[in-house]
């Protein structure tokens, strides 16, 4: 998956301060540390700010005000991202795409047999590993070495989620970067730009705010899929025996579906307990206000049950990305709602 582009610049505005001291320090002394750790949420524009950090350190021209010039070859190569000695490594999703993989010791052995050599062309060789936060051990092990005496002329990017899952040694080695979330005004305005004129604004409203801070998130919730996911589980609601098998069925067709199905039950759930403690909260879900608040009313379910609720789907969020029978995995995690829902 690469970065869409060109990068919307409303996502360069916000992460950009972040990475000035780094291009700082290069047009100071010509040093750059060689292993930079970027966290933040999936879909905060890590990636694309990789690309962007690369055109700001090695534009070909004399940079006013730490800015790069946007049209030099280096510029151009780096935000088509066809920078020549740029290496993507992400994890190893296997046959399916739609896991979300894990980084496996084969593709680290085949790096190393390139160590030995300097940038072809650039003055860097950059290798970016996704998701650094999803490494068997063996990977991680393997990978140490490396990262702690990089070649000369080598810099590694790491990407992550979550940086304590990294090993000790490999964070105490990286500078860190950490890109926060975005407010819902300025995942708007990327939408708006990805998507030009045919954004439905209603939909991008809620997007915008059921994506908490991140982009990849706010465009699944642009996506028909979604909505038709959105409008089972309402259904599901209200009829709990007729639409199961539907909503079974809809969760098991993968692991993204059923993580991302996750994820807007507790969009629901969260309007109405927000809704419980701060009456003027703004609605992710303002199209549904009416008839979740009916919903609950008509069923007499207690807030503190919608927070057992969600606690039930935080654990069982941890055994998505496991290898089980896909259907027995979408019953186990939907079985909380309709506990919800009918006891
Ligand atoms: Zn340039």
């Amino acid at each position: 998956m690469i970065p869409s582009l060109p990068i919307a610049p409303a996502l360069i505005a916000v992460h950009e301060d972040k990475f000035y001291p780094l291009i700082e320090k290069y047009e100071r002394q010509q040093k750059l540390h060689p292993t930079i750790l970027i966290t933040g949420l999936d879909g905060v524009g890590k990636r694309s700010m990789v690309l962007h950090l690369i055109q700001k350190l090695f534009c070909d021209q004399p940079k006013q005000n730490l800015e790069a010039c946007g049209t030099c070859k280096s510029c151009k190569r780096a935000l088509a991202n066809q920078w020549l000695d740029l290496m993507w490594l992400e994890p190893d999703t296997g046959e399916d795409d739609s896991r979300i993989g894990i980084h496996k010791i084969d593709a680290f052995r085949e790096l190393k047999t390139k160590l030995g050599m300097g940038p072809a062309e650039e003055p860097f060789k950059i290798v970016v590993i996704t998701n650094a936060d999803r490494m068997t051990p063996q990977a991680a092990n393997s990978i140490l070495k490396t990262l702690e005496e990089p070649p000369p002329n080598w810099v590694f990017i790491l990407t992550a989620t979550d940086a304590s899952r990294l090993l000790p040694t490999i964070l105490s080695r990286c500078i860190e970067i950490k890109l926060r979330p975005m407010d819902s005004k300025t995942v708007f305005s990327i939408l708006q730009q990805i998507q030009g004129a045919e954004l439905q604004q209603s939909r991008a409203k809620i997007a915008s705010r059921a994506g908490e801070g991140s982009i990849s998130r706010a465009l699944y919730f642009m996506d028909d899929e979604t909505w038709k996911i959105r409008d089972q589980i309402l259904g599901l609601l209200s009829n709990p025996a007729s639409e199961w098998m539907k909503l079974v069925e809809t969760f098991s067709s993968s692991q993204r579906t059923l993580q991302l199905s996750l994820d807007l039950i507790e969009s629901l759930m969260m309007d109405l307990v927000k809704h419980k403690v701060e009456p003027d909260h703004v609605w992710v879900n303002e199209d549904q206000k009416e008839f979740l608040l009916q919903w609950q009313e008509s069923k007499k379910i207690p807030t503190g049950r919608i927070l057992t609720l969600l606690t039930k789907i935080a654990e069982k969020r941890q055994f998505t990305t496991l290898t089980l029978n896909a259907k027995l995995l979408a019953q186990e995690t939907l079985i909380p709602l309709l506990e919800t829902i009918v006891s």
